[in-house]
């Protein structure tokens, strides 16, 4: 096992990985911006080392300064939670070089999955149901522009190396197509330095439905149920639920070991989601695939029984998986509310600042999972979320109890948060009876 392990991330998971890395008797190294002095991450670990300027390209996406961090600390690994470096094969592969593990897969998996498109072949040619649309990527407007004929509108256009829902339009008709087309691409130029693009038909109301998986160096791959994730801000996960509210034994093997041999199919290991949209007919399709660890992961953890970093961490020391698929149970119901310092009132906008009172939710069945703490002061630099807040309860009625209990007693003084918002989801009676999709809080709540 690791003697000493450096957190190439901040917020959060920094954290949760620091409380994983305390629990297995693992030293910590975090690595923070100027921004991030006072961060709790930075105070929590064992060491600390500054890497750079509060920009993300200066410091937590800063791969030579990380680099040098991990040397001169004498970490053997490094994991590199979610967003920033997580998913960068060049980053990986340098690792590698470097002799130092990368906790996650290899750069060749992320290299694979990492472009949508590019996976999208690799999944028709194993047999996976996909999305109907392009083959692979798309080389004009026109060619496109053909498919979404093909195929009929309204089709969604997405950008190859797209995340956190950036790079992606609906287009309804041949008239919009061009322009949503560029605007698109433009977006995804800007964002990922990468305008390759495909097409998908669109999917009418259907839900968000995910797969865990675990898959050790030993051909060992595993599914741990499903999360749904369905309560969607623009293209973007607001709040997460396991189990779906519309699974059923059948389907979760069927879904589940389609997600093993996606897995398969790129010879992945370590942890890893496969994405899936579910119609309202009762048809799955793969969607993509997260090659690292997700936000929304402490929801499975708390219905399994299983603590994924941990997982994580064994399985890039060489260790044999020791959970068995027939070993994997659901238990409850479990539900995690994302909550940002933002304010819906004013189209969401981040709002950043110091944070004057807080006081937390407790009780029985309550998670939080956070960086934020009393008189802490949220920088402009990163993004919005501050804290996790995870219920686990028998069955779901009790679950949205709890959820509805620990939102009422969350405080956050000084900055706007969307802890109402969530409230108002929670309440909703569609929701509360498990009738919802992905145009939930767009259609339902009139919200955009
Ligand atoms: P999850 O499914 O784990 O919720 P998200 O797509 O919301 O995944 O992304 C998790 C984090 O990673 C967010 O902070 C998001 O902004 C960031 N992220 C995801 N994809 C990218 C990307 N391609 N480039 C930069 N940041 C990304
Ligand atoms: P990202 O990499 O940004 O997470 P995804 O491909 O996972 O992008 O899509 C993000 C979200 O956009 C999905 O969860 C879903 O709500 C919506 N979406 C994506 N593709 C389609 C589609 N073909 N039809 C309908 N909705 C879609
Ligand atoms: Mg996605």
């Amino acid at each position: 096992m690791f003697k000493k392990i450096l957190i190439a991330n901040r917020g959060e998971i920094a954290i949760r990985i620091i409380r994983a890395c305390r629990e297995m008797g693992i030293e910590t190294v975090a690595v923070y911006s100027t921004a991030d002095k006072d961060a709790l991450h930075t105070e929590m670990a064992d060491e600390a080392i500054c890497i750079g300027a509060a920009k993300p390209s200066s410091s937590y996406l800063n791969m030579q300064n990380i680099l040098s961090a991990t040397v001169l600390s004498g970490a053997e690994a490094i994991h590199p939670g979610f967003g920033f470096l997580s998913e960068n094969s060049k980053f990986a592969e340098m690792c590698k070089e470097c002799n130092i593990t990368f906790i996650g897969p290899d750069a060749d998996s992320i290299d694979k999955m990492g472009n949508k498109s590019k996976a999208r072949e690799i999944m028709m040619s194993s047999g996976i149901p996909v999305v109907p649309g392009s083959q692979g990527a798309v080389s004009d407007v026109k060619e496109a522009m053909n498919i979404a004929e093909k195929i009929g509108y309204p089709v969604m256009v997405k950008a190859s190396a797209g995340g956190g829902g950036r790079g992606i339009r609906i287009i309804w008709n041949k008239s919009e197509f061009i322009k949503a087309f560029e605007t698109a691409k433009s977006e995804a130029k800007g964002a990922f330095g990468d305008d390759t693009m495909y097409v998908e038909k669109f999917i009418e109301s259907p839900r968000h439905i995910e797969f865990q998986i675990l898959a050790d160096n030993f051909g060992n791959t595993i599914y741990l149920g499903e999360r749904d994730c369905s309560i969607q801000r623009r293209n973007q996960k607001v709040l997460e639920e396991a189990p779906s509210p519309v699974m059923t034994e059948e389907l979760r093997k069927e879904m589940g070991e389609a997600a093993v041999k996606a897995a398969k199919s790129v010879n992945y290991k370590n942890a890893g989601t496969i994405e899936f949209l579910y119609d309202k007919y009762g048809k799955y399709y793969f969607m993509e695939m997260n090659t690292r660890i997700q936000v929304e992961h402490p929801i499975t953890e708390m219905v399994t029984d299983i603590d994924l970093i941990k997982q994580q961490i064994k399985i890039a020391a060489g260790q044999m998986l020791e959970i068995k698929q027939q070993d994997i149970k659901i238990r409850g119901h479990a539900i995690e509310c994302r909550i940002n310092a933002e304010n819906p009132d004013e189209g969401f906008r981040p709002s950043p600042g110091k944070i004057k009172r807080l006081y937390v939710p407790g009780g029985p069945g309550i998670r939080l999972d956070s960086a934020a703490y009393n008189g802490y002061t949220i920088p402009p630099n990163y993004d919005s979320m501050i804290a996790k807040l995870i219920v686990h309860g028998d069955d779901r009625e009790e679950a949205i109890a709890k959820m509805r209990r620990a939102l009422w007693e969350f405080v956050v003084d000084g900055v706007d948060t969307n802890i109402d918002f969530q409230f108002q989801i929670i309440n909703n009676e569609d929701f509360i009876e498990g009738k919802y999709d992905t145009g939930f809080i767009s259609k339902k709540l009139k919200i955009k």
